[in-house]
């Protein structure tokens, strides 16, 4: 048991139910790790991010959000929670949750910028397990960058890009076959999630005096 007050033990034997202090001299050092068991990410999902990603940057430049879901039969599923976008934020609704299905993680994109995890990720991310993935560069599409990495209790690991099927290197870019991406469809539903209202059709520029917002969190897998 951790608590607060330090580390405990259960002893539960026949004769007795006890709780008590663990003596730091029977401890040995431990290394933090984590090793993703997910089944590799099918490149249909990463086509589908990217797609919708190209799709709000060319209308506004914006960031977008999609959640990452997991059942064991039907292996992933991608939603679009209602959210607000514009070129440096997104802020979305993370209660949308898939019946017997366990989010397990977010995929979110960063327009023309490179992707990497912001601080306001790393804030955001901090209470909440799952992978978390930036796609960036969305200007070089169908070239595009990505930083994949698990957050687990507030720490960080990184997400092998082996774990992704069908993607390609290509200097410090990723790509995906033309016929992956070909292939692969928006539903229309996603589009009518996503509320571009901090964006000004008319300068085509984001309004600068626009209130930042952060992320909800989504449901800890
Ligand atoms: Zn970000």
């Amino acid at each position: 048991v951790a608590a607060k007050n330090g580390l405990f033990i259960r002893k539960k034997m026949r004769w007795v139910d006890a709780v008590v202090k663990v003596r730091s001299e029977d401890l040995v050092d431990e290394k933090m790790s984590a090793q993703l068991l997910l089944p590799p990410l099918p490149a249909s999902i990463l086509a589908q991010s990217l797609k919708l990603a190209k799709v709000v940057f060319d209308v506004s430049k914006s960031e977008v959000c999609l959640l990452l879901h997991f059942h064991e039969a039907t292996g992933y599923h991608l939603t679009v929670p209602l959210q607000e976008v514009d070129p440096g934020h997104v802020h979305y609704d993370a209660s949308m949750h898939l019946p017997d299905m366990m989010c397990v993680g977010t995929i979110h994109s960063h327009g023309a910028l490179r992707a990497y995890h912001s601080n306001t990720d790393f804030v955001d991310e901090r209470f909440t397990d799952g992978v978390h993935i930036t796609l960036g560069c969305l200007h070089r599409y169908p070239k595009f960058t990505m930083s994949a990495e698990m957050a687990v209790n507030g720490f960080r690991f990184p997400v092998d890009p082996s774990w992704f099927e069908g993607l390609k290197t290509l200097g410090d870019s990723y790509y995906l076959e033309d016929a992956v991406l070909e292939s692969t469809e928006i539903p229309t539903s996603w589009l009518t999630a996503i509320d571009h209202r901090h964006y000004e059709n008319k300068s085509n520029r984001p309004r600068r005096n626009r209130k930042s917002s952060g992320y909800a969190f989504m449901q800890t897998p």
